[in-house]
């Protein structure tokens, strides 16, 4: 599945809940008229009182009389119906059928463009994609907490951290930097830039997360693999945000080596973000990594600082 697929699917996803509500609506107004058949036959004298006068105002007929003979029959029958529905204890609309959304009109876009009703359904597709599966989607901003930071010291750090995490999906569009998330296990690296993810997808963003491991171990089924169809890395290359946890932990080889080397290159080079994560410090990185690769993380990523806890500990403790 891709971009393409996720617009495909969120469209169809949308028409059905329209398809659905049409009908719904179509079975309310109905079982209402059977209720109150004076409505019905209201609704049918408007609608033939329009078209007498379609016929009139065509005729070339000037006659003002004519003209508020047509005017006070439809005026007389809304009232009338007005009338019904408030003795009734009905909204003065209840005879209309009522749009799944009111401000598209159910066509899915705005003159602004797409509309929210598409937007919400978009984003479900690219959280879908995103690979931030269930176990992951607990770790958005809201849920994100700051007690867990006792010392005043790394408390402070963490807010930083997380404003700027806040600031960098506000700003995604105009400012695509690059983030290399650097600190010990359980620090909040993972759920940071999970908080990103989640909330860029459900802005309609193609996100990718994945980690080191999964993403080599990925590309070599690929290449040794029996040609499985389901494997598509193109979607490294192409998601508008690549989140690559925990590198470092992966099994070292040449091959994983020149995976890495050339997604974070081909990204870098065609100005598509990345958020890398690793427990290395920058002194380690160079110990296990080819020169190349280490002096684009460290020279094209900006490393927000981490405080130096593990949160997970503390996470456990308080259950
Ligand atoms: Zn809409």
């Amino acid at each position: 599945m891709n971009r393409g697929d996720c617009f495909a699917k969120a469209d169809a996803a949308l028409k059905e809940k329209v398809a659905k509500n049409r009908d719904a609506e179509a079975q309310r107004v109905e079982k209402l008229y059977q209720q109150i058949p004076r409505l019905r036959q209201i609704e049918d004298a408007l609608k033939d009182n329009i078209s007498k006068f379609a016929v009139f105002a065509f005729s070339g007929n000037k006659s003002e009389d004519a003209f508020n003979e047509f005017r006070k029959r439809s005026l007389d029958l809304q009232k009338e119906r007005s009338e019904i529905l408030i003795k009734a204890g009905l909204p003065q609309n209840a005879h209309e059928r009522r749009f799944y959304c009111e401000k598209c009109k159910d066509v899915g876009y705005t003159e602004e463009g797409n509309c929210e009703c598409f937007k919400r359904e978009l984003s479900k597709q690219m959280l879908e994609i995103s690979n931030l599966s269930a176990a992951y989607r607990e770790k958005t901003f809201a849920n994100f907490d700051l007690s867990y930071y006792k010392n005043p010291v790394d408390k402070e750090k963490m807010e930083l951290t997380l404003g700027y995490a806040k600031r960098y999906v506000k700003n995604f569009k105009s400012n695509k930097e690059n983030l290399l998330f650097m600190g010990r296990s359980g620090s909040g690296k993972t759920y940071l830039s999970c908080a990103i993810g989640i909330a860029l997808a459900e802005q309609g963003n193609y996100v990718c997360y994945v980690s080191a491991q999964d993403m080599i171990s990925e590309f070599e089924a690929e290449k040794f693999g029996k040609g499985d169809k389901t494997i598509d890395t193109r979607r490294y290359y192409d998601a508008d945000l690549l989140i690559i946890d925990d590198l470092g932990s992966e099994f070292s080889s040449q091959f994983a080596e020149s995976v890495i080397y050339n997604v974070v290159n081909s990204r870098l080079n065609s100005g598509k973000p990345m958020i890398i994560s690793t427990n290395y410090r920058p002194s380690e990185l160079s110990g296990a990594y080819h020169e190349r690769i280490v002096s684009r993380l460290l020279n094209e990523f900006l490393t927000p600082i981490f405080a130096d806890v593990d949160v997970r500990e503390l996470k456990k403790l308080r259950r």
